[in-house]
């Protein structure tokens, strides 16, 4: 398990602008107005090889709503796992009633704190932040989280106040030892149905169901045992959780949808049918697309639409994910459960595709045959193949001269058909012989 780096502070401070800052654009939301609430954000950084989460509570908000208090509820949890937090303040604005509450809160909490002082934008402001002695929770080390003054050294005194790294590698080499489940992301935009389609999956398979945590309460897998085996459906905790903290935006499921596809090996991509296929979409399947994870498509909802809808649904799919190619897609209702039993068999299949291994034989035969019907141009010929990996199949073509692309995806094609392999990504590797 990494180190996980958790960066608290009143709404505005500037805690999704640093945690941009660390990790490079690959993350959160910077919003303009205070107190806007969000899920927590998980990110993995990386300062001069060391590795931790960086985590963002997105706010803690002391006093106001029944959702303020959730919020603070989260940040509260993720303090718990902690290994150092990072308190982060305004320093323009100096010490306020909820700064003072959040440093009360955070020493009786018993983690190792970090004083950040932000928006010192210049040396000018760095007179301003031993005011924030008064908070109690040591020095204040003063950066500018939007223009990256002083964030480098704030990273080399991160990894100081880091546990040693031993300790974390022993961790994870026992992470490693248990059996390898398949694991399966549901992605989709908020409200496409992905936790009535989780709730509904655990409750047709009648399966026995273990959680397991992952590094925060936050990202728990379960495992379901099916009968094609065990599998693990990725990041679930919010999907089980009935009341959640607020509406998902957008672009947390997208970025919730990334992660988890980085440690899924299937992912089921969810769609709304009553909204059609929506740049939204579009966009979440080029990225599950470019990640080289087999998709599934569901249309959800499907139950909603009349004849004329679902024609239209399936011709914007054609027309607008075409570039996913032959993915399997099923049309069902996470509400109702139809179309949902069919849905295990497709994963099955998705999985076993990905993981075929063909004889080096059968994979020469094909290509010999996909020649002589079709030539390469200008005497180009493939000479010799032979599959060189699974997960996903990594076919290796040995080649007279170099081959155009168009041709390459006609060997694809050939080799995908032969094979029964589906929509699952294959990977041509092209050497030339001498
Ligand atoms: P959060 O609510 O704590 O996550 O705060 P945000 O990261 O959303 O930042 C709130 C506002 O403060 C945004 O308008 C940021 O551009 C601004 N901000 C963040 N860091 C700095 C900084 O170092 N200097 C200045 N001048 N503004 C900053
Ligand atoms: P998530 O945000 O993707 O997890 O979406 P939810 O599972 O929370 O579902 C959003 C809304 O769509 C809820 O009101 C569900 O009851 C509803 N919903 C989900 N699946 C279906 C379906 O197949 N048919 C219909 N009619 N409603 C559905």
């Amino acid at each position: 398990m990494k180190p996980s780096v958790v960066i608290v502070g009143r709404p505005n401070v500037g805690k999704s602008t640093l945690l941009n800052r660390i990790v490079q654009k690959r993350v959160s939301i910077v919003e303009e107005q205070p107190g806007v609430t969000r899920d927590r954000v998980e990110v993995d950084a990386n300062w001069l090889g060391r590795d931790f989460l960086l985590v963002d509570t997105g706010g803690w908000l002391v006093k106001g709503s029944e959702l303020d208090a959730k919020v603070s509820r989260q940040s509260e949890e993720a303090i718990k796992g902690a290994s150092l937090v990072l308190f982060l303040v305004d320093a323009t604005v100096g010490v306020t009633d909820e700064d003072i509450s959040v440093g009360r809160w955070l020493r009786s909490a018993g983690v190792p704190v970090l004083l950040v002082a932000n928006k010192v934008d210049d040396s000018a402001h760095e007179s301003q932040i031993w005011d924030l002695l008064s908070l109690g929770v040591g020095d204040p080390f003063p950066i500018s989280a939007l223009h990256g003054r002083g964030t480098g050294d704030l990273l080399d005194e991160v990894l100081e106040l880091l546990p040693p790294e031993e300790d974390v590698e022993v961790a994870d080499e026992e992470e490693e030892e248990g059996p390898r489940v398949m694991g399966v992301a549901i992605v989709g935009r908020p409200n496409v149905g992905k936790s009535t389609l989780f709730n509904r999956l655990i409750g047709e398979e009648r399966a026995v169901v273990h959680d397991m945590p992952g590094t925060t309460r936050d990202s728990v897998d379960t495992i379901v045992e099916t009968e094609a085996g065990p599998i693990r459906f990725i990041d679930t905790a919010g999907m089980r959780r009935k009341a959640r903290i607020d509406e998902d935006t957008e672009y947390f499921s997208m970025l919730r949808a990334l992660r988890s596809i980085d440690k899924a090996d299937v992912a089921l991509l969810l769609i709304d049918s009553t909204e059609g296929v929506t740049h939204q979409d579009q966009r979440l399947a080029e990225r599950v697309d470019a990640s080289g994870c087999p998709i599934l498509i569901l249309l959800n909802k499907w139950e909603l639409l009349d004849a004329e809808q679902r024609r239209d649904v399936e011709y914007q799919l054609e027309r607008k994910l075409h570039f996913l190619g032959d993915a399997t897609v099923l049309k069902v209702s996470a509400l109702t459960g139809k179309g949902v039993q069919r849905l295990m068999p497709a994963l099955s299949e998705a999985i076993e595709a990905y993981g075929t291994r063909i004889p080096t034989q059968r994979v020469n035969a094909v290509i010999r045959a996909a020649q002589q019907a079709h030539q390469a141009p200008r005497g180009g010929r493939v000479l010799y193949a032979t599959q060189g990996a699974t997960d996903p199949p990594t076919f290796t073509l040995f080649t007279n001269k170099e081959l155009p692309a168009s041709y390459l995806r006609y060997l694809e094609n050939q080799l995908r058909d032969s094979f029964d392999l589906g929509s699952t990504p294959i990977k041509l590797r092209v050497r030339r012989r001498g």
